[in-house]
């Protein structure tokens, strides 16, 4: 059969209606980014803050959650293989002992493949000898960094500055207080449309953070109450084809239960996914001089 164009148009105008009705639709779980996050050990009280997390993630409409818990410290890891290729995104809630060798490519294989990775508070503790991780992470702190690390990355009139410092241990926090988080990179997917500076809710303000430090585009720094410097506390890092952002904040449950902590770590980790962001930024995100306290939505 012959199609004159008058149908044509009517099929196609069709066609656009039906998939304008469908993309109007919540997302199925099928398009959700399928999240993991990785916790089971960490100095910080993990078996608390996962589950906030995962409810941050979700409560976004963008993520599907699953968590991978390893073995307790000092215990084998020759079992915990999670299966990295599967997800979007791996969500590090995780600080101690050493991955098995297996499990290390395989993450390196994943990130330098395109995955994303999001690095959580203490999770920038994590691993000092893993020269990879230490890429991807661009700075951490604590667990023997010292000066042979990497410079630690400061703002400075205006732009980010490579600091050597003097020798000594690297990674310090002083009081748990609320802090002023300016905005660094207002034109970056992640911090569109977030105010220039805004209040968390108490959390530790990590300093002295040292590493590779390639390919960190700072996001947001914070005045330091140890150090006097603007520390970067927002961070997306580029690791080969692959992309990783790291916050600083989430010290604990009142850390993370905040519309700022809990908006750029869902933009983040969408970010890490895509490299797009598309997650809004809520009317009642937080002001210069109001935190704004998260709650998960009921189930
Ligand atoms: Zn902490």
């Amino acid at each position: 059969m012959k199609m004159n164009p008058v149908n044509i148009n009517w099929l196609s105008g069709f066609a656009l209606g039906a998939l304008l009705l469908f993309s109007l639709q919540p997302a199925a779980a099928a398009d959700k980014l399928k999240a993991l996050i990785i916790d089971g050990q960490n100095n910080h009280n993990w078996r608390a803050t996962t589950p906030i997390l995962q409810a941050a993630l979700e409560s976004s409409g963008r993520f599907t959650v699953e968590v991978a818990t390893s073995p307790a410290h000092g215990q084998s890891m020759e079992e915990f293989k999670p299966d990295f290729a599967k997800y979007n995104v791996i969500v590090l809630n995780y600080n101690g002992d050493s991955w098995s060798a297996a499990t290390m490519t395989a993450f390196e294989d994943y990130v330098t493949n395109g995955g994303g990775a999001v690095s959580v508070h203490a999770a920038d503790n994590s691993f000092p000898h893993w020269v990879e991780y230490n890429k991807m992470i661009g700075v951490g702190g604590w667990g023997g960094r010292n000066q042979d690390s990497g410079p630690m990355i400061r703002w400075r009139g205006g732009k980010k500055v490579l600091d050597a410092g003097n020798p000594g241990p690297r990674g310090m926090h002083g009081a748990y207080f609320s802090w002023v988080v300016e905005t660094r990179s207002p034109d970056h997917p992640i911090m569109k449309g977030l105010p220039r500076k805004w209040l968390h809710a108490p959390d530790e303000l990590y300093s002295m953070l040292a590493g590779p430090a390639k390919s960190v585009t700072v996001l947001a720094t914070a005045n330091s109450d140890t150090t006097h410097e603007d520390e970067p506390i927002l961070m997306a890092i580029n690791y080969n084809k692959g992309r990783m952002f790291h916050t600083t904040m989430g010290h604990d449950t009142r850390s993370m239960e905040d519309v700022g902590f809990v908006t750029t770590l869902n933009r983040g980790a969408e970010w890490a996914a895509t490299s797009q962001v598309t997650i809004p930024v809520p009317a009642d995100f937080p002001t210069a001089d109001k935190v704004s306290v998260w709650t998960p939505p009921a189930k």
